[in-house]
């Protein structure tokens, strides 16, 4: 059962055709992100030949130019004022209209943005296989699979102190919740812990950001990129 909802690698698997997609935006991950789907990609041809056929080279686009949409936009701005939502996702919503993809698989794994999950327009061009598994049930099923080689290759996280994980970024502290901290050096495994309760407290106080001093330290904490 959980095999089937892992998209990708069932299309791997069935032989079908993959067509993955990157959007470039500006961030401090960016070049690190590209040097890693370019090398997982490499390494699928070298092991897996017959892959070459299947597994089609990615598509970047520049997000920048993707075009505005305000039914998707509009929709994100309702979701984010009731539940944190990544603006990914809109970004993510956008690119599939404009490039007329129909609905494109996104790991998306949280199940508490319930709105956003039923939400009508993104659900007309985002499709959720892996909704409902945990990081830890990817990484089993990647390990049942001989896949975790490649899984152990992806970056997760936003801000790199030199070359590793650096255990404060919002996906570095998801890794850690999920019981993935082996993937981070043991010092930053510590210091993802020790900010593990303010990062719940934070999250927990979402509707709170909009105002008095929990507004000013969202927009400090933007500005310095620190989510
Ligand atoms: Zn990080």
């Amino acid at each position: 059962m959980l095999d089937r909802r892992v998209g990708f690698y069932i299309s791997f698997i069935e032989k079908k055709n993959v067509q993955t997609h990157y959007l470039i935006r500006p961030q401090e991950c960016t070049d690190k992100e590209i040097d890693t789907i370019i090398k997982i990609q490499e390494k699928i041809w070298v092991n897996h030949p017959e892959a070459k056929k299947i597994l089609r080279p990615v598509k970047f686009m520049n997000i920048n130019h993707v075009r505005a949409d305000s039914e998707i936009t509009n929709e994100y701005e309702r979701i984010k004022s009731k539940q944190f939502i990544s603006v990914q996702y809109e970004m993510l919503a956008r690119y599939s209209k404009h490039e007329g993809l129909g609905s494109v698989e996104v790991g998306h794994l949280n199940q508490a943005t319930e709105i956003f999950n039923t939400s009508p327009v993104f659900l007309k061009y985002l499709d959720l296989p892996v909704l409902g598994l945990e990081k830890l049930d990817m990484a089993k099923i990647s390990e049942e699979h001989g896949w975790i080689g490649y899984m152990k290759m992806t970056n997760f996280c936003r801000r790199l102190r030199k070359g590793k994980p650096c255990g404060i970024c919002g996906p570095c502290t998801d890794a850690v919740i999920a019981g993935l901290g082996w993937r981070l050096p043991l010092s930053r495994r510590i210091i993802a812990n020790i900010q593990l309760p303010f990062r719940k407290w934070w999250r927990n106080n979402y509707d709170k950001q909009s105002s008095g001093l929990f507004k000013k330290f969202r927009e400090f904490i933007y500005r310095k990129d620190m989510v």
